[in-house]
């Protein structure tokens, strides 16, 4: 009886928090993320985003992060960032057309970030990108609330 709750409890919060409510996404030093689209559940209340830097070079040479806004915001959003630096991420502080975003990755390294899917519309179109210089036209994807 008792294997069977503990069987029973594993299935059921793997069935309820199932990886919906999160991803992984890999990015690597041919500056490419393995995904091209997210798809958020509109059910999660918080959706969280872990990116994988599968390169081998150092961040200050090759590095990633993820970060998400609207579409229409993301080319200001990157060139605001790009004066702020490693330090920050290449995200300016407090830069509030950013939904989330993750530190920058180097070689080996990974970032998670969590976001409130209230934030997010279904009737918005979202990308999400790198914003390190130079990197979003081959770092990007589609976010999409379903
Ligand atoms: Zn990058």
């Amino acid at each position: 009886m008792k294997s069977f709750v503990a069987l029973f409890t594993v299935f059921f919060c793997s069935f309820v928090f199932a990886d919906d409510c999160s991803t992984t996404i890999e990015s690597s030093d041919t500056m490419r993320y393995n995904k091209s689209t997210i798809e958020v559940p509109s059910s999660c209340s918080t959706f969280t985003v872990t990116l994988q830097n599968t390169g081998t070079l150092p961040k200050n040479i090759m590095g990633h992060n993820w970060v998400l806004s609207k579409e229409s915001d993301a080319k200001a959003v990157v060139k605001d960032g790009a004066s702020q630096g490693l330090a920050n991420d290449y995200v300016a502080p407090g830069d509030k057309r950013v939904i989330a975003n993750t530190k920058v990755t180097g070689a080996k390294e990974s970032a998670s970030v969590t976001f409130d899917v209230s934030q997010l519309s279904k009737d918005e179109d979202y990308l999400y990108f790198c914003s390190f210089p130079g990197h979003m036209s081959m770092l990007n994807g589609k976010l999409k609330l379903i």
